[in-house]
């Protein structure tokens, strides 16, 4: 027994990463990259059918929050190592199976049971619902952070008013906290890699605040209920209308035997589960947008459009932007943000990689 259990020992080790912060989607390979992206639909041009990759369960782990002492802990609980140990348990008598829940709400796995892991989730959870607080402590550093006020009395579509706000990512103090936060729930949140710093660096970060009604706080507060990160680019490629997809498709004559199929090479695949494709052709396009976040309970209110809108307005100074005319592109869309930028851009929004021009 003793052999065996060592060699398989020194397997599982040898497969860990050495870094205990390491988020979960880096154990899955081998030879984890520094910073794993989300997959470059580039790189899949090739595949006709590749479906989006559902490593969501893995990625939206707790260890993703960054916490190194979580981190280390989720190396007997996270659920890659979970699967790993199930495989070991006739090997090793220690391990219990560990009881992974997956939340209906925030589709956040986490340990059911463990009692960082539980809290870890019930803040997550609470702030991906309902946003994250804004409160007198950011508000009083505002000035000094130069955070950029856009707009007052912002008219959702329930009656309730908000307002815009607009801050560079390089800010610190408590609204730098708070912003690392916010990355963190957006990572988490949309199943995204964190933003690397080349990319923030040239990042402008909009939020939605709306005041919160407290019975319990005589002083107002807000939330941040909504956030759009703009990013400088310089190319980004256009989508594909339903004609162009129709036409690189042959339809088969009822009855027909004939292929379904007739793949072109034309069309790049963006997500084929929503007949996303794009035109390979780089166009000059000056703004992106990497990341997009609504708290789940004001969807639908307008407030991503608004936001939107703000940025194309406000990014480049004295120049506002136009996304009917291939002015702004977005990475590469859930089907959740394809719907957005349908409404949004009316067909005009390019889709690009983050990564570019470095
Ligand atoms: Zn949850």
């Amino acid at each position: 027994m003793a052999p065996e259990a060592k060699r398989t020992y020194a397997t599982r080790a040898s497969r860990l990463p050495p870094v205990p912060s390491t988020p979960p989607s880096d154990l899955a390979s081998s030879s984890p990259p520094p910073l794993k992206r989300k997959r470059s639909f580039l790189e899949d041009s090739s595949v006709q059918n590749s479906p989006t990759p559902s490593s969501k369960k893995l990625r939206k782990s707790l260890t993703s929050l960054g916490k190194v002492k979580d981190a280390q802990k989720s190396k007997t609980s996270g659920p890659e190592s979970t699967k790993k140990q199930r495989k070991l348990t006739q090997l090793h008598f220690s391990l219990d199976v560990t009881v992974l829940r997956t939340c209906e709400r925030c589709d956040l796995s986490y340990t059911k049971g463990a009692p960082d892991d539980e809290s870890l989730h019930r803040k997550h959870c609470a702030r991906v619902q309902r946003g994250l607080e804004w409160g007198r402590e950011e508000e009083r550093e505002a000035l000094k952070a130069n955070i950029e006020e856009l707009a007052t009395g912002v008219k959702l579509k329930d009656g309730s008013k908000g307002r815009m706000i607009c801050f560079r990512p390089d800010v610190g103090g408590k609204i730098g906290a708070k912003l690392t936060l916010l990355l963190e729930t957006m990572s988490l949140a949309l199943s995204s890699p964190p933003l690397s710093p080349a990319v923030l660096k040239q990042c402008k970060i909009y939020c939605f605040l709306l005041p919160t009604t407290s019975t319990t706080s005589l002083t107002p507060r807000e939330k941040i209920v909504g956030c759009v990160i703009a990013q400088r680019i310089s190319t980004a490629m256009a989508i594909a209308t339903d004609a162009d997809v129709a036409a690189r498709t042959s339809t088969p004559a009822p009855g027909s035997t004939a292929p379904a199929r007739r793949p072109l090479h034309t069309l790049i695949p963006v997500d084929t589960s929503t007949n996303l494709y794009v035109h390979p052709a780089p166009l000059p396009t000056p703004m992106g947008i990497p990341r997009l976040f609504v708290s789940s309970v004001h969807r639908r209110m307008g407030i991503a459009a608004h936001l939107l809108t703000a940025a194309a307005n406000s990014f480049i100074l004295g120049c506002p932007l136009d996304p009917t005319k291939g002015e702004i592109a977005f990475t590469q869309p859930t089907g959740a943000g394809k719907a957005v930028l349908e409404a949004w851009g009316k067909g005009g929004v390019r889709i690009y990689e983050e990564e570019q021009g470095r």
